[in-house]
């Protein structure tokens, strides 16, 4: 046996060994095998580009060049594929490049019915790039009734995208619902769910049925603003070759370095994750009790309309929390008050940030279509970080406290 096939049946052992195993035993082991030469504990970071051959066409091992594969890039596909359920993984190099890649899964004319509360970077791929350039037909509904999606199903319908929950008036989607009512249209319509805002610790959409979850990892799977990523995973071998073929094709991959840094941040993933559901709740009803604000949007509030699909297929509610302060408070007066919330676009950090969605990530999203969506002057969005809680809810505290009608 030549030693390639060796490291691999070391690296399958290995994986195989965790697979069992609690979840954040697997967010530090996966993909992690002590290196077959040495014994680093992590991943040597391969730069090269390129790999040596013995003969043309016969490289040492089993990379040849690292658009199409790097043992760095290999170790966090394993490690991200092992956290979502999955048999397989892939990582870009943003969320947006992983994306686009699953719409190379489709040819011009197929459609896809999609969420109408889709990420608004989704949303602009969708219908400025890739239904000008590609030719693909997106259809856009509410999913708050999966029965409903249906109505909008033909023969042309290829892939339904969805989100476990949106942005930011956070909504959730019953996936196993969606997965059940896609499938009894038609078993071969490609099903994939951005989880970017609960991360794989809060919610694993393939063990619900989804065929491909889809991550930016610039969130919470980096978790710590300092890259960007994107991730995919899928159980299916016939959809894995093909992302795979795609992937190598389109180059968006991200750099040895990157990868190294996710596979770091993604040993500390779970007990993160578990810290910022905590201080999102206790703020969140902190929040529905404070005279100047309107209205608290969480799903994991008893009065949120998604609580209990929530509850059912979530371990927790995630760090994003929205709401709306009292009309006549100015929004800008408010934002200078905050000491410990950094105003920033982003979410999933370790550190607490605030968003004006209405000047903000979502000046782009059409006037009447945020009207609609109840983004306006008033709405802010929170992403809760690690920080100690009492410092945060002081921060708001006093913020709120000094804000008069
Ligand atoms: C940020 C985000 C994306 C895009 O990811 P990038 O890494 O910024 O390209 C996609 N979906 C959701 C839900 C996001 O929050």
């Amino acid at each position: 046996m030549d030693k390639f096939d060796e490291i691999k049946k070391y690296q399958t052992s290995h994986d195989e060994e965790f697979k069992s195993k609690g979840f954040s035993t697997k967010c530090v082991h996966m993909g992690a095998e002590p290196d077959y030469i040495f014994g680093s504990v992590n991943p040597p970071i391969h730069l090269s580009t390129t790999f040596a051959q013995r003969e043309p066409g016969v490289p040492f091992g089993p990379y040849d060049y690292s658009r199409g594969g790097n043992p760095t890039r290999n170790n966090l596909e394993r490690l991200i594929a092992g956290l979502e359920s999955a048999e397989f993984g892939h990582v870009w190099s943003s969320g947006m490049a992983a994306m686009s890649g699953l719409i190379h899964l489709l040819k011009p004319g197929d459609e896809v019915l999609c969420i109408d509360d889709v990420y608004g970077g989704t949303q602009r791929y969708f219908k400025r790039v890739s239904a000008i350039q590609q030719g693909i037909v997106f259809n856009f509904m509410s999913f708050d009734d999966p029965k409903l999606l249906l109505t909008k199903m033909s023969e042309k319908t290829k892939m339904v995208v969805s989100e476990t929950t949106t942005n930011p008036t956070l909504k959730t989607t019953d996936i196993s619902e969606i997965v059940r009512v896609t499938k009894s249209y038609n078993q071969d319509i490609i099903v994939v769910i951005d989880n970017t805002f609960m991360s794989p610790y809060n919610c694993r959409p393939i063990e619900l049925g989804a065929d491909i979850v889809m991550e930016s990892a610039t969130k919470y799977i980096g978790g710590h603003s300092d890259i960007l990523m994107g991730i995919t995973c899928t159980n299916s071998k016939v959809l894995h070759e093909k992302i795979s073929f795609i992937q190598k094709n389109l180059g968006g991959v991200p750099s040895p370095l990157e990868c190294f840094l996710a596979i770091r941040g993604l040993k500390t993933l779970s007990i993160r994750v578990e810290r910022q559901n905590q201080n999102a709740m206790a703020i969140a009803k902190f929040l529905e009790t404070h005279k100047n604000v309107e209205k608290v949007i969480y799903p994991g509030l008893e009065s949120s309309p998604y609580h209990q699909i929530s509850k059912k297929q979530q371990k927790g509610f995630g760090g994003v929390v929205s709401f709306i302060i009292k009309g006549g408070i100015e929004s800008k007066a408010f934002l200078k008050k905050l000491k410990v919330f950094l105003l920033a676009e982003s979410l999933g950090s370790i550190e607490s940030l605030i968003d004006h969605p209405a000047l903000m990530t979502h000046l782009s999203v059409p006037e009447d279509v945020r009207k609609e969506l109840g983004i306006m002057d008033g709405f802010f969005r929170i992403s809760v970080g690690i920080e100690d809680l009492e410092d945060l809810l002081q921060d708001l505290k006093n913020a709120l406290d000094e804000m008069t009608v």
